[in-house]
Parts: structure tokens; sequence; C-alpha cells
């Protein structure tokens, strides 16, 4: 048929064990490629070399095989196509959409403390109006987008609805760095477009980058795809989850004896619902699994609920 295929990836940062939350985006990802015979990838944001580790990315792995969580093709290293970001960001540079920017880090520090004394917002646009010939010779440069000042942009998100932001709020941000290495934020947009992702579901966290994104896609007359941004998982304080909670990589879960088709449908019900049903088999949960029903308030980790739940199965 030429219905076009659903494509979805987990893109985990390998800064630390699969969490609770990271598990939980596989898996609605997971399912809505496999609800739609689509396609799942897996593409590992190693970007940042300071921060990623291989010992991270073994546990993703690792924590994905015993979540059942099974990716389409070879797990994509996003370091591995910086080439392919730097081109980009030439091709937006030809196009005019971006620009050089010559600005020193004292120049930069300095900017930014006066639009903080006067309650303005920093916009990273000392070189926008600039002619690149008033740089000294072999001066080193970075690469900016020029966001559109004037209008707003808005996101039609599968879960949070409608978001709109005044275009004035968004700043000419760092596509490649004077070292010529990408930014996330590049990286995140190319990667997405070349890999032929249809949606992405991610925590609400990544709301703000996603404007900023749209841009991109807008520069490169790229398609966006679907957006559905999750409201991020609370402990019983109400309080973003964490460690303090006593959340722990989904590993440390299987090594306490809890079973991976319990974990997979408390995961699911973290945020998902299909009426009351509590106990949802992976088949139900591919054959009922929508984006509609994915809930706008952030859900609860409930260790009892956990241990009821792995009685089931
Ligand atoms: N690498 C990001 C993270 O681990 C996710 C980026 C995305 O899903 O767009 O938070």
């Amino acid at each position: 048929t030429d219905m076009p295929t659903v494509v979805t990836r987990f893109a985990p940062s390998p800064t630390g064990f699969l969490h609770i939350g990271g598990a939980r985006t596989a898996l609605y990802n997971w399912l809505l490629a496999r609800h739609f015979g689509g396609k799942f990838l897996l593409r590992i944001e190693d970007t940042d070399k300071k921060r990623s580790t291989n010992e991270a990315i073994d546990a993703i792995l690792e924590g994905m095989k015993w979540l059942e969580l099974d990716w389409d093709g070879d797990a994509i290293s996003q370091a591995g196509r910086a080439e392919r970001h730097a081109e980009i960001a030439r091709e937006l540079l030809e196009k005019g959409k971006a620009y050089k920017c010559f600005a020193t880090s004292e120049e930069l520090t300095a900017a930014r403390d006066a639009a903080r004394a006067s309650g303005g917002n920093f916009r990273g646009d000392l070189w926008r109006d600039r002619d690149e010939g008033e740089a000294p010779e072999g001066a080193p440069y970075s690469i900016r987008i020029r966001m559109p000042r004037e209008g707003e942009t808005t996101i039609s998100d599968a879960v949070q609805g409608k978001v709109t932001v005044q275009n004035s709020n968004l700043d000419d941000m760092i596509i490649l760095r004077s070292d010529g290495t990408p930014t996330y934020m590049l990286a995140v947009v190319v990667d997405d477009h070349d890999m032929g992702v249809t949606h992405i579901v991610r925590g609400d966290d990544h709301l703000n980058n996603a404007f900023r994104q749209h841009q991109i896609y807008e520069a490169m007359g790229w398609t966006p795809p679907v957006l559905a941004h999750i409201p991020l998982i609370h402990g019983p304080d109400g309080k973003k989850l964490s460690k303090r909670h006593g959340a722990l990589g989904v590993e440390a879960y299987r090594d306490m004896g809890y079973l991976p088709a319990a974990m997979r449908n408390y995961l699911l019900r973290l945020g998902w619902s299909h009426g009351d049903d509590e106990i949802i088999s992976t088949e139900q949960a591919i054959e009922w699994f929508s984006l509609e029903n994915v809930g706008k308030g952030a859900a609860r980790f409930d260790f009892d609920k956990l241990d009821n739940l792995n009685g089931h199965y």
C-alpha cells in the first residue's frame, strides 16, 4: 500500500543506566511502531563525549533486551554522523538561514550579562547583521541559526495540544561550534529527518527544544514529525522521579526478580490507560496503544503497585 510507514525512535543519551522514565519512553515508541506495523529505531545520542560512556550504552541495550523492546536495524551512533550534521550547518549558511558568529566568549558573556541586567532575552545575535569581512583574518567562528523575529511558532503536540511561543523569545542558537562539532539541537533534527522518523514520543522536558528544533525543519524545508511530549514521571512526593525516591535502572529490577512482562505492564500504565484495565498483555498493548490515551498529568511511581503486578505474572 502507499500508507506511509510509521517510524519511531528511542534516542537515549548514554550517561547512565536505563531509568524508569527512559524505559517508558522506549516502550511507548516501540508500541506505536508495532501497533502500525512500522519501524522502531534506536539512536544512541553520544555527541557529548565527556558524559557518554560505553558502560551506559551497554546498560541501555541490556535494559531494552530485558524488556524485549527489539529495535529495527542496527543502533545508530549520533557521534558517527558528525560530518553529516556539519554538512547541513553549511547548507543553512549557504541558504542564508544561518550565519557565522565571530563573537569571543568575553563578548558573549558581556552580552548575556547586559540582557540579564535589562530583563531582556539573550539572543546570541551579535553577528546577525554584521558582515564576515569585519572579522579578523582566520578568526574562529561558530554557526548560528537566524531565528525569525516576528510572529510565533505553534506546535500541535499529540499529547499537549497546541503550544505556542513568540518567536522573539527564540535565540539565534549555535548549530555548529567553532571546533566544527554539531550541537545537540542540530544533530537531533538532522538524524530524525535522515532516519525517516515520523513520530517522536519523549519526555515533556524537551518541549522547549521542540520550538527551536521546529525552526531547523522550517529552514531546511523538511516536514517535522508528529510530536508527543509525555509528562515526566513523579515520585510519591510529587517531584520528578529520581534516585532520591529509590528509583533505579531497569536492570536493578531484573536483578531483584521482577519479571519483564510485569515491568512492561507497569510502565505502560504509567501515563497511559485503556479504561480500567490493569493487567494488559503485550498483544493487547500493541493492539490498543494510541497517543490519544496518553495522560496529560504526571503519573506517580508506586513500588507497591509494581509488586502487586509482579504477582500476576
Ligand atoms: N537524548 C535525549 C535524552 O536522552 C532525547 C532526545 C530526544 O528524544 O529528542 O533526553
